[in-house]
């Protein structure tokens, strides 16, 4: 089906072309340009390619993040693409050695459901979908050199992953250890904290996630959190909202350990306070007091507060409360119900709202700093992962305690005030309680009464320091990276279990451990490699002896934790990638995805980079410079999905109005960064407004071919009136755009600037057709409107450069320059001042003269209003920006 047709179908309303001329005008029709172009573009697999190092053009590495082959584009990745695409062109026509690869995320889930479904192997049905994704990114015409193509789901990519893994574990940044884990029971595996979105699976939205306990291999992000943290800093080229959120995921906290001894007898003697008082400890040092040989260790982030602590809090899971429950039956029995009540919480992701419910153990502790014998409790809302998994509670300044010691009757004790009450001399004006600002002064605090809260933190902790109880700490949000997964289709994780040797790697010449073929998937527990004998069944590289393979997989993060570096050197099979391309094309000039990565992907893979340095791999500390998160497509206001039945089809839309027309309108029809709402007939629009250039150019070629240089333009001076019109509108166009592309990107703004020019030169095709615009100046005219046109629409352009330049690659064609006087406004707006005030704005001719400055200035009504009855002293002019008028 033609697009013409569809258009005249689809929107009848809309501008009939001129029957008188349309009979004579070549009809615009994408379905037969752009499969010849697609064709012998496919012929030359080097045109998209990038040139050696050696290359003295400034380098770009242009990146859209590489997505699920899920057999099917939708128009978020047509956005994507489209608008790194446009990027990438601009880039090598102002003479960049660009780097455009793509490739493909190719382990996961879906491909086990699918296998399961349609009794399609995985590797199978992801070759296939690879397949028909790379043919329908082909038909979009898009930039992609193919050559560097990264499939994550092939053995010479994974072996990398298993080959850092192994490199990790040397290091020990990869260990095992037996941890509560997330579980999806559709997944039938375990998730990441990432993975698990207000407690429901981030890949199936209507399920709750559950806590198992299992041995998993980890990842020590955690030992890079202060760097992943301080070098979001260096990222100015990425969106605030990244930053904020990446700042928030890593979440650190300063706050001090303080460790309290159990202590069960009687409260301490007056002696023993008495002691305190005399600066020493009642702990250091003293065995007399009758301490159970237990403590207990509190993080708090208000150290300040501690002499306000009445009890203590431990999590649910703390190993203590397991130790006092052996013999209390009742407490043990109390117990189970508040982890049952937190795992409850936890699964339905409402622990920040949780119903506090609490039990008393029975056992006490002593606060180090005053003696104080506090009550041990157990609390459903104290989390075992955050901090020691136990807390002092100060319900005064708190409001968590403050709501459970309310509820229990705990005592409540102020220790800090607003510092005016502490001032003022009549009496104490309590606080609403809890308290919790830090601007404050400690009270009923021993020797640290009166000081600042800040002041305090530090002093206290010093305390704790040197008296061997406490210490400064920073705990951190961010957890160690779980990457086991009990499926099939990933990486299989290099390790071997052997009798006597323990855990032992597998040897890098031993590797890559292949995915073994042709297994039977179920969804039912445990890793599907398990019940492959041959799989599991190993020798020890060690002692020789029978040893038993890792079943668990890496989660599929880590393929696209450093997938952009091996795209500098697919085919090498020596080495993830050649160290010495990294450093020319690193880091990664402009990244374009989904917000929706801003934690997973985008931390992870800021973590890989800085192992890889530390291994001395890389120099760069970071992947990625500027990263530009593109907005959605949604259509009739909410997100595409199949359960809305609001899918539109990239498929359908190239075959209605081409690929020019659907990647163009999905720039035009919204800021990139923002949700962009699909409307086909906005497609059928662009699809017309391509048809104009097509036919104005095509008009006009036979004139213009003698007259389009390589370089330069051979017009003559004067131009008429018409001329500079038309070339005065050129420049502002070619300026506005490439203004654009270096800066803000409003890529919608540039393509209607283009559709105006269009306007302006079809408004003048009387004179034009008369030939009152001489052949050169057309020929510039229509040569530069193809190629601001051809990042947008590179078919079209492509095409049109052929028939006019007698080329039609477009790439190496050079982008125009603007000419600053040319495109310069006929009119511009000068403030006029008295007395250095702004009084007016005159618009006065571009290239007005200081005397024609000064008269349209003093002529100014408001500024003669001003000036009445005063002498003027003088006029400064500064000539296309200031009038500056002295009076006295
Ligand atoms: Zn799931
Ligand atoms: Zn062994």
């Amino acid at each position: 089906m033609s697009a013409n047709k569809t258009t005249k179908k689809t929107a009848p309303a809309v501008t009939a072309e001129p029957s008188s001329s349309s009979l004579h005008e070549p009809r615009y029709s994408p379905a037969d340009i752009e499969p010849r172009w697609q064709k012998r573009w496919a012929e030359q697999p080097d045109l998209y390619g990038a040139e050696p190092a050696s290359s003295n053009k400034p380098k770009y590495y242009v990146l859209e993040m590489l997505p699920y082959p899920s057999g099917q584009l939708h128009m978020g990745h047509v956005r994507n693409y489209a608008i790194g695409d446009a990027l990438a062109r601009y880039m090598w026509m102002t003479g960049h050695n660009v780097l455009h690869p793509m490739g493909w995320d190719a382990f996961g889930l879906p491909a086990e459901n699918a296998a399961l479904k349609n009794d399609t192997p995985p590797r199978e049905w992801t070759t296939k979908n690879i397949a028909a994704m790379k043919r329908q990114m082909d038909r979009l015409g898009l930039s992609y050199d193919w050559r560097n193509e990264v499939t994550t789901c092939l053995p010479e990519y994974y072996r990398w992953n298993q080959w850092f893994f192994t490199r990790m574990f040397e290091r020990g940044l990869a260990y095992r250890k037996k941890s509560k884990v997330n579980w999806c029971p559709e997944c039938c595996t375990v998730l990441a904290n990432e993975q698990v979105i207000n407690g429901y699976c981030w890949r199936h939205e209507d399920t709750l996630v559950e806590q198992r306990d299992l041995e998993q291999w980890f990842l020590r992000i955690t030992n890079y959190a202060q760097e992943l943290l301080d070098d979001l800093s260096k990222l100015d080229g990425w969106p605030e909202k990244v930053r904020t959120m990446q700042r928030n995921w890593i979440g650190r906290s300063e706050g001090a350990e303080v460790t309290f001894q159990i202590q069960d007898g009687a409260s301490l003697s007056d002696e023993e306070l008495a002691l305190r008082h005399g600066g020493t400890s009642v702990l250091s040092g003293r065995d007399d007091v009758k301490g159970s040989g237990k403590s207990v260790t509190v993080f708090t982030t208000r150290i300040d507060t501690i002499f306000g602590a009445t009890s203590i809090q431990l999590a649910p899971e703390h190993p203590l409360v397991a130790e006092f429950a052996v013999s209390n039956p009742t407490l043990a029995s109390e117990v189970a119900a508040l982890v049952d009540q937190q795992k409850k919480a936890r699964e339905s992701g409402d622990l920040g709202a949780i119903e506090k419910h609490g039990a008393f153990t029975g056992h006490y502790a002593i606060n180090p700093f005053n003696g104080d014998r506090l009550p041990i409790w157990v609390a459903n809302y104290i989390l075992l992962e955050y901090g020691t998994g136990a807390i002092m509670s100060v319900p005064a300044h708190d409001e968590r305690d403050h709501e459970f010691a309310k509820k229990y009757g705990l005592d409540i004790r102020i220790v800090i005030l607003p510092r005016r009450t502490t001032d003022s001399t009549n009496g104490e004006e309590e606080p609403m309680l809890p308290y919790t600002a830090e601007d404050s002064l400690l009270m009923n605090s021993g020797e640290f009464n009166t000081l600042a809260n800040q002041e305090a933190q530090h002093k206290m902790t010093a305390f704790a320091e040197e008296k061997g109880f406490g210490k400064a700490t920073v705990s951190y949000r961010l957890k160690d990276w779980g990457i086991s997964r009990q499926r099939y289709w990933g990486t299989p994780i290099p390790m071997l279990y052997c009798e006597k040797d323990g855990i032992v790697p597998v040897p890098d010449n031993q590797l890559p451990v292949l995915l073994p073929e042709n297994i039977e998937i179920t969804m039912e527990g445990g890793s599907p490699l398990a019940r492959i004998p041959g799989f599991v069944n190993a020798s020890c590289p060690k002692c020789g002896g029978p040893a038993r393979r890792e079943t668990d997989t890496m989660d599929t993060f880590v393929d696209s934790s450093w997938y952009f570096y091996r795209y500098t050197s697919a085919k090498d099979d020596k080495a993830p990638f050649d160290s010495s391309a990294i450093e020319y094309w690193f880091p990664i000039d402009q990244y374009i995805g989904g917000v929706e990565h801003a934690i997973l992907h985008l931390i992870y893979s800021r973590f890989w980079t800085k192992v890889m340095r530390d291994l001395g791999m890389i120099k760069n500390d970071e992947p990625v410079h500027r990263l530009f998160t593109q907005g959605m497509v949604i259509k009739n206001g909410a997100k595409m999905s199949k359960s809305k039945g609001n899918v539109v089809s990239p498929d359908d839309m190239i075959a209605r109005y081409g690929a020019d027309a659907t990647r163009a309108y999905s720039l035009f029809a919204a800021p990139p960064d923002r949700d962009l709402d699909w409307q086909e007939d906005g497609v059928a629009g662009v699809s017309r407004f391509l048809g104009r250039v097509y036919r104005l150019v095509m008009k006009y070629a036979d004139r213009v071919r003698p007259h389009v240089g390589s370089g330069g333009y051979s017009y003559t001076v004067p131009l008429s009136p018409l001329s500079l019109t038309l070339l005065r509108k050129l420049h502002q166009t070619i300026r506005k755009i490439t203004v654009d592309f270096d800066g803000r990107w409003h890529f919608n703004t540039c393509i209607a600037a283009i559709m105006e020019l269009v306007n302006t030169i079809t408004a003048s095709e009387t004179s034009i057709t008369a030939d009152e615009v001489p052949d050169p100046v057309l020929a510039a005219i229509l040569r530069d409107l193809v190629l601001i046109l051809a990042p947008f629409a590179p078919y079209l352009t492509s095409e049109l450069g052929e028939q006019i330049m007698g080329s039609g690659n477009l790439l190496r064609a050079g982008w125009p320059k603007y000419d600053e006087a040319l495109a310069r406004e006929d009119e511009i707006e000068v403030p006029v001042q008295i007395n250095g005030k702004l009084r007016a704005v005159i618009r006065v001719s571009a290239d007005a003269n200081e005397e024609a400055l000064r008269d349209a200035g003093l002529a100014d009504e408001k500024i003669q209003a001003a000036v009445a009855g005063k002498t003027i002293v003088k006029v400064i002019i500064v000539p296309g920006k200031l009038v500056n008028i002295v009076v006295k």
